[in-house]
């Protein structure tokens, strides 16, 4: 890490600061950031437990939908300490921090982030952006690829989008804007809240769950998302392996 990136006081005691974890895969079976602007890059990554939203297409239920998923079985509770000795057994830098909506959990990921950074690592936060960053997260080395959800994905965007989160991240110069779409018509959706928040840089996903998905979808989007200028990233996971889940 450069001299700025000096290693940070931490905050509370890890043996002391619990996180509700879904899951933590990258060790066992090395893998890659699949998404987005670090798409490619070998990355840790821990899944914490819990979304304060409902949508319909999310691929990670087993974080929030207890009607068909059991908390006892899909969640597990972790000290920071457990954690950081766990990413910091691997070479690997990037820690990728998931959910759910992992800022439901941002106070006791203070002492982790800071873990992690003075261990060497960097941090990616995958966000649905419904909530704004505590300061002590917005540091060197930590960046929030921010997903806000439209309608389009099975919730109503009076839950999904707020704007003084939304504001936040895109003051806090740390944060990318990763937009699921599955038609042209969301591209458009996506270019007004765009212009309505000053949200750069832009990066499109396209929707699907299985290689041939993804794929029509990217087609289908494609000429669309470059004359907009933005970037358009795709789903490595789906594509590389055959069970996605916990990859
Ligand atoms: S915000 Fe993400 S994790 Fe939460 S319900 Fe929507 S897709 Fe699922």
């Amino acid at each position: 890490m450069p001299p700025e990136a000096a290693p940070l006081p931490l905050v509370a005691a890890e043996e002391d600061v619990r996180l509700i974890v879904a899951e933590r895969f990258g060790i066992e079976q090395p893998t890659f950031q699949g998404e987005g602007p670090s798409c490619g890059h070998p990355a840790l990554f821990i899944r914490l437990s819990r979304c304060n939203l409902t949508c319909t297409r999310c691929d990670t239920k087993e974080t929030w939908d207890w009607s068909q998923f059991d908390p006892r079985k899909e969640s597990t509770s972790h000290t920071v300490a457990d954690l950081l000795a766990w990413a910091t057994s691997s070479p690997v830098e990037l820690v990728v921090i998931t959910g759910g909506e992992p800022l439901i959990q941002q106070r006791k990921l203070i002492p982790l982030v800071q873990g992690l950074l003075a261990a060497g690592k960097r941090v990616e936060f995958e966000t649905n952006g419904t909530l704004a960053p505590l300061p002590e997260l917005v540091v060197y080395g930590v960046q929030f690829n921010v997903s806000p959800k439209l309608d389009s994905f099975g919730v109503a965007e009076e839950k999904s989008i707020r704007p003084a989160a939304l504001q936040a991240f895109a003051a806090s110069g740390r944060a990318v804007f990763k937009f699921v779409a599955s038609s042209v018509s969301d591209l458009d959706r996506i270019a007004e809240l765009v212009s309505a928040y000053d949200l750069v840089p832009v990066w499109v996903m396209p929707e699907g769950a299985t290689p041939e998905a993804v794929i029509a979808t990217t087609r289908v989007l494609a000429d669309a998302v470059a004359a907009h200028r933005w970037h358009l990233t795709t789903r490595l996971h789906v594509l590389a392996f055959p069970d996605p889940r916990g990859r």
